[in-house]
């Protein structure tokens, strides 16, 4: 507790833990209130991308706050919010080029699903209206987003609440949900999970289709995997064929994280929509939104009057707004992208080096400074950690009593089983600190592997 006179009337995250209580930050160091440091490695949840106390970014908030902290966007407008948009379209794709903004991923995930659906029902495709999503994959935690992603475990308390949507695979080929080799698909050039796609798309009627979203690389739920090179391609084939919307959600993965501008651009394609949020405001404020085809807004402007009929009170807020511009020129002037290649592949390669000396980790993977190690009671043959055993849970509390805090999830290999941690430093960390970071790292797997092999289950499980 900060100070002994304050009650706690906090509604905690978890109301079995208590939190250390962080008093600053500076650079990838958090401090709490007894001193302790702790090194972010996870940027809070891939959302500090610039790490802590950078006072640029306060003060164009402080500054931006105190000419005009909130005006309505039913009624006006602000000059930053014409900068960030134009700053953001320049960095997308082609003809993606008009932003919407909201405050956070889910709220940008719930906005792209409503605009897929009124784009289809202005031009008369009635019926068009189901979403098609992934498993082991993550949208948000408001209903809509809830039900286009795949987490199995945040979905089943509300399983009575949530829409009708469909799912089908995230391709994950070192654990094939098809049961396919990656050399085989590659050599007959034929991919289970593309073809699944189009399966689910006839079974359910094309006509009734709205729009199809995914992770260019999945982050929490699977720990920074990419799909196969082609996939991406062959989706944009079939969405186009079907004509559903391609909603590509970038809130993990955007503004330099993957080391490209946005992930999908690893790949080659054009979404209709892409998603971001994070990294967009490096975590100062809550800033999120969609960057949309101007095929989508062409068609609202003719058939809508050029309304969206949807909007929140602080979609595109003045202060969050300025925030992003800060970030962004931030970005830009010291070269972020740059220093994620490089010193995300020094991590990498301490990754790849770490899990040759330590027998838990099955896999190692992602892209920039969005990696992943996957985890597993036997390294070498990948068998999981029991579900009760909370491994990536353990062993980032090992982690933080060590003084660095990572990105623990589970359930990656079918919603349960799977362990995995994401490694996600600020985007501004040095090659010295990787090496801190991997060092933490690695005593945090030793003191786990110990207390495993103390563990009378250890030997009957593996
Ligand atoms: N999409 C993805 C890919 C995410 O990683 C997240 C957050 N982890 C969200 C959407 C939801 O964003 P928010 O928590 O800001 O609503």
């Amino acid at each position: 507790m900060v100070n002994e006179q304050i009650e706690d009337y906090v509604f905690h995250r978890d109301f079995s833990k208590t939190y250390p209580i962080i008093t600053h930050g500076k650079g990838i160091y958090l401090y709490d209130e007894n001193g302790k440091r702790y090194m972010d490695a996870c940027s809070g949840a891939v959302a500090a991308n610039l790490g802590h106390g950078v006072e640029e970014i306060a003060e164009a908030m402080a500054f931006q706050a105190k000419k005009a902290a909130f005006v309505h966007t039913m009624r006006f407008e602000t000059e930053v919010l014409f900068q960030l948009a134009e700053k953001i379209a320049k960095l997308a794709p082609q003809s993606l080029k008009k932003v919407y903004f909201t405050c956070g991923g889910s709220e940008a995930n719930e906005s792209a699903i409503k605009l897929a659906r009124q784009y289809h029902k202005n031009a008369g495709r009635n019926d068009k209206h189901i979403v098609i999503g992934r498993w082991q994959s993550y949208h948000g935690n408001t209903f809509g987003s809830l039900s286009a992603g795949g987490d199995i475990k945040r979905r089943q308390t509300y399983t009575p609440n949530l829409l009708n949507f469909n799912h089908v695979h995230s391709p994950n080929c070192a654990r094939c949900p098809y049961q396919r080799e990656k050399e085989d698909c590659e050599y007959k050039q034929n991919w289970s999970c593309v073809r699944d796609f189009e399966s689910v798309i006839t079974e359910i009627g094309p006509d009734n289709i709205s729009a199809f979203i995914a992770e260019p690389i999945v982050g929490s739920q699977l720990g920074a995997v990419s799909p196969p090179e082609v996939y991406f391609k062959e989706i944009r084939k079939i969405c186009d064929k079907y004509n559903i919307v391609l909603i590509v959600d970038e809130v993990m993965t955007g503004f330099g994280r993957t080391g490209k501008d946005f992930g999908i651009q690893h790949f080659g394609i054009v979404p209709d929509i892409i998603t971001f949020g994070k990294g967009v405001s490096a975590g100062y404020a809550p800033l999120a939104g969609m960057i949309v085809h101007d095929r989508i807004v062409d068609s609202l402007i003719e058939n809508s009057k050029g309304k969206f009929v949807h909007g929140f009170t602080y979609s595109g807020h003045p202060v969050s707004v300025a925030a992003g511009l800060s970030a962004l020129t931030i970005y830009e002037r010291e070269g972020i992208l740059k220093n994620v290649q490089v010193v995300g592949d020094y991590l990498k390669q301490q990754l790849f080096a770490l899990k040759k000396r330590c027998p838990i980790i099955f896999d190692v993977r992602g892209e920039g400074l969005l990696l992943g190690i996957e985890l597993a009671i036997d390294g070498e043959r990948g068998t999981p950690f029991p579900e009760e055993f909370h491994a990536s849970e353990r062993i980032n509390s090992i982690a933080m009593d060590l003084g660095a805090v990572f990105y623990p999830g589970s359930g990656s290999i079918n919603g349960y089983l799977g362990d995995h941690l994401l490694i996600s430093p600020p985007l501004t960390v040095t090659t010295g600190e990787i090496d801190e970071m991997v060092s933490i790292l690695e005593n945090s797997l030793k003191i786990y592997f110990e207390e495993l092999k103390e563990e009378e289950t250890y030997e009957i499980t593996k």
